[in-house]
């Protein structure tokens, strides 16, 4: 089979299930991940042969897309805030919205960072997305991230490598910060921090409908879904681990689900915040909110 005998059968394959163009761009991202060539090197060899094993694998990826899993875990990576990032099943695939959070940071701090001591934790790292691309663009921080899931951090870890950026990882359950038992007893509750975010499950269970197989059958359940009775809990617990450990001025940010804006603004408040934003994603959807410690 010729290259581009092979790009009409894996068209033609998955027609059903996408639309075209989006079949076209999965076809190239395949492409370079199992036979290294780029689209240009495609088009430029289209009558090359390609060999049974290549095609052996190109079938097994058409069987995996047929199924909705998400072309990140099929090639195992992806890119977010210009890096690349290693993703499987164990963690979120990073969003486009999580890079307006970064970005939204970013416009918060600039030129805030005088010394080394400017600490920043991530809750919920997954990925890493948020903290390595922190320290990547702000080398003066001391960047530390956070998830209950150990599978995740080891992929965090990989991201620290593919990225070389320097961040701590702390395996803990963000819910238990008010115990004195494990992490929690020790120094790192004593750390002031500049800046706190987190980007926590907020998809309520009632809301599982409403996301699509892609999401549902293959993403971290654990990094998706909140107890529809208390979709709050996870920002109240962390508002107040960051009442105690932010400095004076210190900075809280929060990814939200966009019908959770006013509750936010609301339970900011309550907490004790000033200087309260609540801002929207490019669909205009209320998706972050930033407040600071007095
Ligand atoms: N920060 C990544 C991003 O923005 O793509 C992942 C965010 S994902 C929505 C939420 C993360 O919180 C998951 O990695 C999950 O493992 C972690 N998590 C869930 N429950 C937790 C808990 N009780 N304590 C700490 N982390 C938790
Ligand atoms: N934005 C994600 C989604 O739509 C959810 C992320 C989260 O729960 N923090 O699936």
């Amino acid at each position: 089979m010729t290259l581009k005998s092979l790009k009409s059968y894996f068209e033609n394959s998955l027609l059903e299930r996408y639309p075209e163009t989006e079949i076209t761009s999965l076809f190239f991202m395949l492409t370079e991940k199992l036979l290294g060539k780029r689209r240009i090197d495609v088009v430029l060899e289209y009558n090359e042969i390609v060999s049974e094993i290549e095609i052996v694998k190109f079938k097994d990826s058409i069987e995996r897309l047929k199924n909705h899993e998400p072309i990140q875990y099929i090639i195992g990576e992806t890119e977010f805030y210009g890096l690349p990032f290693k993703v499987n099943a164990s963690v979120l695939i990073p969003r486009p919205e999580t890079e307006e959070l970064v970005s939204f940071i970013h416009q918060n701090i600039k030129n805030k960072i005088s010394n080394s001591e400017f600490r920043i934790i991530d809750i919920g790292t997954g990925s890493g997305c948020i903290a390595i691309s922190l320290a990547k663009n702000l080398p003066n921080a001391k960047v530390f991230a956070l998830d209950v899931s150990k599978e995740a951090l080891n992929v965090a870890q990989l991201n620290v490598e593919l990225n070389s950026v320097e961040v701590e990882f702390i395996n803990a359950n963000i819910l238990n910060w008010k115990q004195d038992t494990g992490i929690w007893n020790l120094e790192f509750v004593d750390l002031k921090f500049d800046i706190i975010v987190s980007n926590p499950p907020y998809v309520k269970v009632s809301e599982k409908s409403l996301l699509r197989p892609n999401v549902l059958d293959f993403e971290p359940h654990l990094a998706l879904f909140v107890e529809a009775e208390d979709p709050l809990v996870f920002y109240r617990n962390i508002s107040q681990f960051a009442y105690k450990t932010l400095r004076t001025k210190g900075q809280l940010f929060f990814e939200i689900n966009e019908y959770l804006g006013n509750k936010m603004v609301k339970l900011l408040n309550d907490e004790g915040f000033v200087d309260i934003e609540l801002k929207q994603d490019i669909f205009g959807k209320d998706r972050m909110i930033k407040g600071v410690k007095l």
